[in-house]
């Protein structure tokens, strides 16, 4: 066979014909690339083999045995258990199934089928048993030299057998290893990740016989760390080195129109907390500095980030520049529009709104008044990014609860500004409604800049958070009905199961009659996602403006919803939540000065991820820590809700297990890219070459 590239396809490898290459796509393995990085999911332990009679009492052993028959027996209280018997030369053995599907277990052993048993070893009724083991058949092993080895074990797929996979690996593991290309010692750290990237894949697919099979099995093997270090390198170079190329372009130095923004701050209802002012003071710097701003502000529910928008807003169109304020729903956009519209007077600048339910009468004159530049700053929803909307000159474009759009929708608003220099861009400031953890958004939004508010403003009281059971209801209505009277307002949340919507809607207007009539003196308003927006608006508005003491809804009042004097949240159904969510729904209480209580309602069936998610709720409202938390549990996709969230499907790193790795790889891509920003140093000219063909598409990266 001529030489292999990283793209060849598969199917030109040694024992892989196109039928086989049809079966590994299933898999997403598509080139020589992909097949090297097929990694075993998991290691056996085949050095020792024992024998019936000689397998010691203890934890996690094998034996290679024969299968003799299978029973199904009776046990006490109606269940029964499967129980197979096995033997070789030497005795005979048990293997006992609590949970089995019989039919299932009886095709694939048949009586005389030889098999590897792996697991603890126990005596019962004088018998050496296993319970639960892992079961491999022998046919998968059986190739001569199997025995005495850690054996790979790679995931399959209908028509992929074990087997195969290991013989293509042998057979083409060394031409494979010629694909690799290692980065020059300077870029790798020091330590374990010296060890050369060959090495490594080698190690991983064949490993010696002397290591600790435990260390396979957790990825911290040297070797293991080593591909991860590169995984995550390259990512971070990639994010880095587009950071590096959107600091080349320009944008137009700001002068700080002082007056204006001295009068803005000074109609502030509130003091700016100190992060609040730092962030603005970064954002600032950024806005003076004659380069593009691509800048993230994270921070708590309730933590005051809409007015360090504004605020921005106050200094760009200071200079004479329009703004647009993007937010994913109507009511939020709207509820932006309220907060700001009366600074339209004070500070004698035009705002205005633009959702889909604007009237194409106003809509058209709003569309002229943009490209007229008399509106200098606009706040909507996707309206805004519908072709017909043009801006005389945009300076700045900001997005409020960025996870709802895609990466797609932010860069089409960027790029509504003409500007007749191609090389200038709006700032950007993008703002994540809940805290971010650090080692995701390296690797989702390592290429903008972070301002982070962790304090929120003075005088907010610790929102105090209690589970409670169906039993307790009343007692919870009673007190809900003392804070009621005190002048405060409640909310009653229903989880959204989306396919039964309709399901939803009927528990939350059977809550609402319930409620209306257990707090009789008060009024009970229902919100809930198949309302028109000007209806929902309304009895958003009607909340706010305290006409219902009660505001019963699904989900969506989720997103930024603003009413301090709200201090009750209830959550029925709580356990179906995830953690960050919950953290978002209460967030909407605790915003005043007032005691805020949240009562999580869950019922006793629960699995136990949900009672620690409950358990978390209850002992901290840090959203920083919450939001760990909640990407521990839920893996990096869920975490970050829809599938085009851009993070990256890493093959062996995961930056809940590696953060370590992760944030020194940031670190040397950095100082790679500080010393030849745009690789064309020769030494770098492996690196630059396997980034561009790991990332350049999918990052965009403009390195020639
Ligand atoms: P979020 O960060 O969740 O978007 P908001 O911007 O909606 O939070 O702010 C929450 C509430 O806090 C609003 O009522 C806002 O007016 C108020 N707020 C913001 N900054 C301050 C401050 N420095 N002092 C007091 N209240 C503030
Ligand atoms: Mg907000």
């Amino acid at each position: 066979m001529s030489t292999l590239e990283p793209t060849t396809p598969i199917q030109y490898l040694k024992g892989v014909g196109p039928k086989l290459a049809q079966v590994f796509q299933r898999k997403s393995v598509y080139t020589a690339w992909d097949f090297l990085f097929y990694l075993p999911i998991k290691y056996i332990d085949r050095r020792e083999l024992h024998t019936i009679r000689a397998l010691p009492i203890e934890k996690a052993q094998s034996c290679l045995v024969t299968v003799q028959d299978i029973t199904v027996r009776p046990m006490r209280n109606r269940r029964k258990m499967l129980e197979m018997t096995v033997s070789d030369s030497t005795g005979v053995a048990k293997i006992t199934f609590f949970q089995f599907n019989e039919t299932y277990l009886k095709r694939r052993y048949p009586e005389g089928k030889k098999i590897v048993v792996f697991g603890d070893v126990k005596v019962y009724k004088g018998q050496k048993s296993f319970v639960h083991p892992e079961i491999d058949d022998w046919d998968d092993f059986s190739e001569d030299d199997a025995s005495g080895k850690i054996l790979p074990f790679y995931s399959l797929t209908e028509g992929l057998y074990q087997k195969t996979v290991r013989k293509i690996f042998k057979q083409n593991l060394e031409s494979l290893l010629t694909i690799v290309e290692d980065s020059p010692l300077t870029v790798r750290e020091t330590g374990d990740v010296q060890i050369p990237l060959k090495e490594a894949f080698r190690f991983v697919h064949e490993p010696p016989s002397d290591v600790d099979v435990d260390e396979l099995n957790c990825r911290t093997s040297p070797y293991h760390q080593r591909i991860i270090y590169d995984e995550f390198f390259y990512l971070q170079l990639g994010l880095l080195s587009k950071r590096f190329q959107y600091a080349k372009k320009q944008a137009e130095k700001l002068q700080l129109n002082v007056e204006l923004y001295r009068s803005a701050l000074s109609q502030l209802p509130f003091e700016l907390t100190d992060d609040q002012k730092t962030v603005l003071e970064e954002i600032r710097e950024d806005f003076e500095s004659g380069k593009p701003m691509n800048r993230m502000i994270q921070g708590d529910v309730g933590s005051g980030k809409t007015i360090v928008a504004f605020l921005a807003s106050v200094m760009m169109i200071g200079s004479g520049k329009q703004v647009a304020l993007m937010a994913p729903t109507e009511i939020l956009a709207e509820q932006h529009f309220k907060n700001l519209f009366p600074y339209e007077e004070k500070l004698d600048f035009q705002i205005e709104l633009l959702t889909g339910s604007t009237k194409t009468k106003k809509r058209d004159q709003i569309l002229y008044d943009l490209e007229q530049s008399k509106t200098k700053l606009i706040i909507g929803t996707h309206a805004l990014i519908t072709e017909d909307v043009l801006f005389d000159d945009l300076g700045l474009v900001i997005v409020d609860e960025q996870h709802r759009f895609g990466v797609k929708q932010r860069a089409q608003l960027k790029n509504k500004s003409k500007f007749k220099d191609g090389n200038k861009t709006p700032h950007v400031l993008i703002m994540s409604a809940t805290p971010i953890p650090r080692t995701l958004s390296m690797c989702v939004y390592g290429d903008m800049d972070m301002s982070l508010i962790k304090n929120k403003p003075k005088g907010r009281q610790e929102i105090d958070t209690k589970v409670f059971r169906e039993k307790k209801r009343q007692q919870m209505y009673r007190f809900i009905e003392d804070e009621l009277t005190k002048g405060r307002q409640a909310y009653f949340i229903y989880p959204l199961v989306e396919e039964s919507e309709k399901l939803d809607l009927k528990d939350a207007t059977l809550m609402h009659q319930a409620l209306q009539n257990e707090f009789k003196n008060f009024k009970v308003g229902l919100l809930h996602g198949k309302m028109k927006a000007a209806e929902k608006e309304a009895v958003m508005q009607s909340f706010k403006n305290k006409d219902y003491a009660v505001l019963v809804s699904t989900t969506v009042v989720e997103v930024g919803v603003d009413v301090p004097n709200a201090t009750i949240m209830v959550i029925e159904h709580a356990e179906r939540f995830g953690l960050s969510q919950l953290h978002q729904l209460r967030g909407r209480v605790g915003r005043g000065s007032e005691k805020s209580h949240c009562f999580l309602m869950a019922s006793y069936a629960q699995s136990e991820e949900s009672q620690f998610r409950l358990k978390i709720m209850e002992q901290t409202n840090d959203g920083f820590v919450i939001s760990e938390e909640d990407l521990r549990l839920r893996g990096p996709g869920e975490f970050l809700g829809t599938k085009q969230s851009g993070m990256p499907d890493f093959r062996l790193a995961s930056i809940v297990r590696d953060g370590k790795l992760l944030k020194a790889s940031k670190a040397r891509a950095q100082k790679v890219l500080e010393t030849d920003p745009d690789l064309i140093d020769p030494k770098h000219a492996v690196i630059k070459r396997v980034l561009i063909h790991r990332w350049g598409k999918r990052l965009d990266l403009s390195l020639i």
